[in-house]
């Protein structure tokens, strides 16, 4: 879990919602300021846009935790080096191996999660929140007027009541 932040284009309030690691949610979002209606492409609409390719690959995760680790090394290295032959540390050097160690665990924690199919279950969940707001003809055009590649099956009804117009 975290948070996206962002701002109302209506309003200039700045948001601050909770949102899985990969903005799975809808993208039309409500102000609790101005009490409008605003576009955030961030979020993912799952039955429209798909997971996204990094939710699924632990592949992706493996590369970031290799990277985070190598980093980590590197930044112990250097500690080392200046608190040994140096007789001094500095804030950035620690700053840096605190950020690449807790990528290291962050990076690996994702990669088992996905690897062993935990956000499989979460993964449903938003599929299935996703495909409810989906049924809703009055969210499904809003959308569309958006800009929205929304799939058939979610747009017959909605195509034909405009046809007999
Ligand atoms: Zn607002």
């Amino acid at each position: 879990m975290g948070y996206l932040e962002g701002k109302c284009p209506k309003c200039g309030e700045k948001t601050r919602e909770q949102s899985n690691a990969w903005a799975y949610g809808s993208p039309i979002r409500f102000c609790p300021r101005c009490k409008q209606e605003y576009l955030d492409r961030r979020w993912r609409e799952v039955a429209i846009d798909g997971f996204d390719p990094k939710a699924t690959s632990p592949a992706y995760y493996l590369k970031c935790f290799a990277g985070c680790l190598l980093g980590t090394a590197l930044g112990y290295g250097w500690f080392y080096y200046t608190t040994h032959y140096k007789g001094y540390w500095s804030t950035a050097n620690v700053g840096f191996l605190i950020v690449c160690a807790l990528g290291t665990i962050g990076c690996l924690g994702m990669a088992i999660y996905i690897g062993l199919g935990f956000g499989k279950k979460a993964d449903q969940k938003y599929m299935e929140e996703s495909k409810r707001r989906l049924r809703d003809a009055e969210y499904v055009k809003k959308l569309l007027a958006c800009g929205y590649h929304v799939p058939d099956e979610y747009t017959v009804g909605i195509r034909n009541s405009s046809d007999s117009l």
